[in-house]
C-alpha cells in the first residue's frame, strides 16, 4: 500500500516536471525586477504594452531560479492543463503565452512528433489565413512576432491559431491587443 502511494506521488511529479512551465501571477507581481535579474536565459522581459512582466516559455530553462528570488510568491509553475482543467499527459496540444500579447506570442507543442513538417497556421476572425509558422525539426516551440505574411503587423482583436497531425486538429483563440 505504502509503495503504491509513494509510487504515485513520485509520477504525480514527473508529470507534472514535464507537463508544467513557470509562469508570473500578474496580480501578486509588483514589477520589482528582481525576477529578471537572475535569470540567466533573459527569459525575463518586461512587456511595455502590457506592463508586466513576461516570462518567455521559448527562453526559459525551469531552473526555477526566479520563484526563489522574489519576494511576493509570484511566480510558481503552472501545470500545462488541458481543456478539462487537468494534467493528465496528452499526446498533442498546443499552448500560446503569454495571451493576450501585445508586443509577440510563443505557441508551445505538445506532441511527440518531432518531424520537421509541423506546422501551425494562424487565422483571423474572418478566416483569413494570416500567418503560416513551423517548427524546426526536435523543437517543439515556435514564436510569433504578431506580423502577416506580408511583414505589417496585425490589428488588435482575436485570432484562431490551428495545428494540425495525421490524426488530430486542434484550434485555440489568441488574443492580440495594442
Ligand atoms: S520578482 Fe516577483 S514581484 Fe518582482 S517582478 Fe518578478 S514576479 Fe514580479
Ligand atoms: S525558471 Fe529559470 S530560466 Fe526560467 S524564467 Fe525563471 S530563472 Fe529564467
Amino acid at each position: 500500500m505504502k509503495k503504491s502511494i509513494i509510487f504515485i506521488v513520485i509520477l504525480t511529479s514527473i508529470v507534472f516536471a514535464l507537463f508544467a512551465v513557470y509562469q508570473i501571477n500578474p496580480i501578486r507581481c509588483n514589477n520589482c525586477g528582481r525576477c529578471s535579474n537572475v535569470c540567466d536565459e533573459d527569459a525575463i522581459y518586461y512587456d511595455t504594452n502590457l506592463h508586466k512582466y513576461q516570462i518567455d516559455p521559448e527562453l526559459c530553462e525551469d531552473c526555477g531560479d526566479c520563484a526563489d528570488e522574489c519576494p511576493r510568491n509570484a511566480i510558481s509553475q503552472v501545470p500545462v492543463s488541458n481543456e478539462l482543467g487537468d494534467i493528465t499527459p496528452v499526446t498533442l496540444d498546443v499552448y500560446v503565452f503569454p495571451n493576450p500579447t501585445a508586443t509577440k506570442a510563443v505557441f508551445k507543442l505538445i506532441s511527440e512528433d518531432k518531424s520537421n513538417s509541423r506546422e501551425l497556421v494562424i487565422y483571423n476572425i474572418k478566416g483569413q489565413k494570416v500567418k503560416t509558422l513551423n517548427f524546426n525539426e526536435g523543437t517543439d516551440a515556435v514564436g510569433w512576432d504578431l506580423t502577416d505574411h506580408s511583414g505589417n503587423k496585425v490589428p488588435s482583436g482575436n485570432y484562431l491559431y490551428k495545428y494540425s497531425s495525421s490524426d488530430r486538429e486542434i484550434s485555440k483563440l489568441l488574443t492580440v491587443i495594442k
